[in-house]
């Protein structure tokens, strides 16, 4: 398979980046803000970085509600509460994230 992957634009630095190499946000029918994934999610999708900054950049100048249209009545699930959740969860699937468990268990053993 050498299919190239569509490229996508990260929202919080406009980085034009492999869609691939980007994570995916959806917007969920409650109104909240899932991370996807497998980018399989349907309906509209928002793509950032994999890195926490990007996601922050991206929360704070309201760049989910445009990408994903989220009208300003749905967007009370766009708060800080919702943002660390997904960083939590972004942090989780990048590679870095193996280097902070370890440093976590050192913490334990000493
Ligand atoms: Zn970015």
């Amino acid at each position: 398979m050498t299919l190239r992957s569509p490229i996508r634009t990260c929202i919080g630095c406009r980085k034009k980046r492999e869609k691939s190499s980007l994570i995916r946000f959806a917007f969920t029918l409650d109104g909240g803000i899932q991370l996807d994934r497998r980018q399989r999610l349907p309906g509209r999708g928002a793509y950032v970085c994999p890195d926490v900054a990007c996601l922050e950049k991206a929360w704070g100048k309201k760049a989910f509600a445009r990408a994903l249209k989220i009208a300003p009545s749905r967007q009370k699930h766009l708060d800080q509460d919702s943002l660390e959740r997904l960083k939590v969860e972004m942090a989780s699937l990048l590679p870095g994230d193996k280097d902070r468990c370890k440093e976590g268990e050192l913490d334990e053993q000493t």
